[in-house]
C-alpha cells in the first residue's frame, strides 16, 4: 500500500489526496487546505 505508484496521488498516511501546488509540486491537500495533517512535504511532479 506504500508503493510509489499508488502513493503518487493518494497519500495513505492521512487519507488525504495530493494536490498540485504551484504547478511544479504536489502536497497533501489536508495539510495545505485544512491543517489537519502534519505532512507538509512536497514532491515534484
Ligand atoms: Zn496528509
Amino acid at each position: 500500500m506504500d508503493g510509489l505508484l499508488s502513493g503518487l496521488l493518494a497519500y495513505g498516511r492521512c487519507g488525504g489526496a495530493y494536490t498540485l501546488v504551484g504547478g511544479l509540486h504536489y502536497g497533501c491537500a489536508s495539510a495545505r487546505n485544512k491543517g489537519t495533517c502534519n505532512n507538509r512535504r512536497m514532491i515534484r511532479r
